[in-house]
């Protein structure tokens, strides 16, 4: 049998394409933040995390160039051996201070933070218990562990009771979740899921990669419920709020050491670019300096769930400027983002397995940037697509 011989059997993309109705891989002509342009056509982008609109503040573009400029365009190798910049320190330093732990860690992107952290952990006699809508790179650690995988129903604190009451005494248990959930935009139970890795002696690591420089003053979702120390690592990415490409994870000295001497994405992979690293900490600092987005960004997102609640739409449990429009089928998920690509306005068609089956649907997302003008133009739109195609 041919290994190769599914691929030309796969022609749903193909048919997709054919169609003119794909929503994925569009190769975009230009982008300013908030306005993004596919050959001459404009879309207001409601479909990016780039939640404080740092991606082309002045600052930011100006650390990445003189990144260039200082140590050149690639570190050509990894962190563990020629690939450790000052700068990587420096980032990590300013990281741990800013989600209040006392070390970090910093990968070259969040799925490589996640695939590190998870299989350097997680041995042979241990179990990492997952929400079973955590992020594929959640998942993807936990299958390269050596460890067994158990998952609750999403947010389910009895199931997830359950879960950790069946595993047997004596095995080590890390409990991961996501801090806001990037498909739905809602957020972990922290306190309760705290009390019961407490109960059952679990350790917990938050992966906080939409939560950083939006909840909790921007410090993420332990800072929202005053719980950082109650957590035991916590994980982001770069590639959000903080305007560039890479990962890092925070916690204790001794775990972050343990982590940096066995994460294999880490160590046999090369480290994050001088400018990405750079733009990442100047970014870092405009949060610092700048209160205002952070508090913008939530304004925008309150606004906007309101608007999309009066609506009629169903946003599940959102509470975040990850916003979704629960359309409940391929179909129609595909057809209304083609709609509103058309018109302008630029979201992403979310189809299992991002999400599960029956809850397809549009994800928008918001950022500090974004005008009132943008967000009417978006809210009219939205509502002419969607009564057109039946979902109000
Ligand atoms: N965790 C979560 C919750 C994410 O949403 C993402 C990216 N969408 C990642 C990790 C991976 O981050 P990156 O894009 O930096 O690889």
């Amino acid at each position: 049998m041919d290994i190769f011989a599914k691929c030309p059997q796969y022609t749903t993309a193909k048919e997709a394409i054919k169609a003119g109705f794909y929503p994925y891989f569009i190769p975009l002509t230009g982008s300013d933040g908030t306005v993004a342009e596919y050959k001459g056509h404009r879309l207001i982008m409601c479909g990016s995390n780039n939640y404080l609109g740092l991606t082309t503040h002045p600052k930011v573009r100006q650390a990445a160039r003189e990144a260039i400029d200082k140590f050149g365009t690639s570190c050509t190798g990894s962190r563990f051996l020629n690939g450790t910049l000052e700068l990587h320190e420096q980032l990590e330093k300013e990281l741990a201070d800013w989600v209040n732990k006392p070390a970090a860690l910093v990968f070259s992107t969040g799925m490589q933070t996640n695939l590190g952290i998870i299989s350097a952990l997680v041995g042979r006699n241990d179990v990492v218990i997952l929400d079973k809508d955590d992020h594929a790179s959640i998942v993807d650690g936990a299958r390269l562990s050596w460890g067994e995988t158990r998952r609750f129903q999403h947010n389910d604190m009895a199931d997830m009771e359950q879960v950790l009451a069946e595993i047997p005494t004596g095995k080590g248990k890390l409990v991961v979740v996501d801090g806001v959930f990037s498909m739905e935009g809602d957020i972990a139970l922290l306190p309760e899921i705290v009390k019961l890795c407490h109960k059952y002696e679990a350790r917990l690591m938050v992966d906080d990669a939409h939560a950083l420089g939006v909840l909790g003053g921007g410090r993420g979702t332990t800072a929202h419920f005053g719980l950082t120390s109650e957590v035991d690592l916590i994980m982001g990415t770069f590639s959000k709020s903080l305007a560039s490409i890479g990962g890092f994870v925070a916690g204790d000295e001794t775990v972050i050491h343990y982590i940096k001497h066995h994460a294999r994405a880490l160590i046999f992979s090369a480290s994050i670019p001088p400018a990405s690293a750079a733009a990442a900490l100047a970014a870092l600092r405009v949060m610092r300096q700048e209160p205002d987005r952070v508090a913008m960004v939530n304004s925008i997102s309150d606004r906007m769930r309101r608007e999309f609640r009066s609506l009629g739409f169903n946003i599940g449990n959102s509470s975040t400027p990850v916003v979704p429009i629960i359309v409940g089928d391929t179909y129609r998920t595909v057809m209304s983002w083609r709609m509103l690509f058309d018109k302008g306005v630029f979201v992403n068609a979310a189809l299992p397995p991002a999400v599960p089956e029956g809850r397809e649907l549009l994800r928008t997302s918001f950022m500090a940037t974004h005008t009132d003008e943008q967000l009417d133009y978006v809210l009219e739109t939205l509502r002419t697509v969607c009564r057109q195609i039946g979902l109000i």
